[in-house]
């Protein structure tokens, strides 16, 4: 039988980092948050190391008993070789090598994902995907990212290490323009931003209209929660837009489906916030784009870790790591 090990993770966030230590059969034995916004990294690589130490400390551990780390962080990044290039969210990261540092500075092994990824090796884990082979997480928050498990193995993908981003899926030519770059894109359908951004535009100088009555005539403030409340209450706008949103969710998630036949599609944030209000009318217009087999064999739910979800995503790349490298029993 093998040792029971420990993993120590870092959820590197646009405003928190969240730090976790976990035992290699699923135990969550620490977690602390740092701040981390507008922060220089030079600040906060040594607060990094020292927090990690005296969380092992505090459970009574040794780094010798930690058999490595994980590193979640946000793209673009050089995953390959563990330096945060520049992170959309923290303007002062600018192409810190946070792998080395953290390997130097623990004198243990590390491994380096994006966050999307992460999300999902998290629920694989600890959460919804316990006991999957073939499963796609979906962040489904401002944006939409994705991580892919197939055969029971992450999809990173080739050379550039970017297999998973399925919010930029194209499902409309010359569509919606998105962040990205690209036109018509999934997220850019059904992303909270992106969405909100479109009501935003479309209910400016509309003040009687209900989403514009419930932010108190700030058009501005329109977000996913405003739009959702208007949608409970039948406002004929609000619900032609969530139709639209789903229709087009519905559209990527059946490729997705035809594409990896998954047990389960594990939806992040928005999913387990609004509830069956989010997943249903998905759920109804699938059949419209997926062959009848592989849908019925797919299980649509939501993340079981939530706002959690960041204490859990370094230390289950860190799992992941020692999974496949064969060091996890
Ligand atoms: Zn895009």
């Amino acid at each position: 039988m093998t040792e029971k090990k420990f993993v120590l993770g870092f959820d590197i966030g646009g405003t928190k980092i969240g730090i976790g230590l976990a035992s290699t059969d699923g135990e969550l034995l620490g977690r602390e948050r740092l701040e981390n916004k507008d922060t220089d990294p030079a600040d906060v690589l040594p607060k990094l190391a020292a927090a990690a130490k005296q969380m092992v400390a505090a459970a009574g551990l040794s780094m010798d008993k930690v058999a490595a780390f994980g590193i979640s962080a946000p793209f673009p990044a050089d995953a390959a070789r563990g330096i945060m290039t520049n992170p959309p969210n923290n303007p002062k990261w600018r192409n810190v090598p946070i792998l080395d540092y953290l390997r130097e500075h623990l004198g243990i092994a590390g491994c380096f994902e994006n966050d999307a990824n992460c999300g999902a090796l998290a629920e694989w884990f600890f959460g919804a995907g316990r006991g999957c082979k073939d499963f796609i997480y979906l962040t489904m928050s401002t944006g939409i990212g994705g991580g892919i498990v197939s055969s029971g193995r992450l999809v990173r993908g080739g050379k550039a290490l970017s297999a998973g981003e399925l919010g930029h899926i194209v499902v409309q030519l010359d569509g919606r323009q998105c962040n990205c770059g690209m036109k018509g894109c999934y997220e850019a359908y059904s992303g909270g931003r992106a969405v909100a951004q479109r009501v935003q535009k479309e209910l400016a100088g509309q003040p009687d209209s209900m989403i514009m009555k419930l932010v108190g005539g700030k058009v501005e403030d329109i977000d996913m929660v405003a739009i959702e409340k208007a949608v409970r209450a039948n406002d004929p706008y609000a619900t032609a837009v969530w139709d639209e949103m789903s229709l087009r969710s519905a559209q990527a998630f059946g490729i997705f489906i035809n594409a990896f036949n998954p047990e389960k599609l594990i939806l992040g944030t928005l999913a387990w916030a609004i509830g069956d209000l989010y997943t249903d009318p998905i759920k109804k217009y699938l059949p419209r784009f997926c062959w009848a087999e592989p849908m019925a064999a797919c299980e649509i739910v939501s993340s079981e870790l939530k706002r959690d979800i960041g204490y859990y995503a370094g230390v289950a790349a860190a799992l992941n790591y020692l999974k496949e490298q064969g060091k996890l029993a």
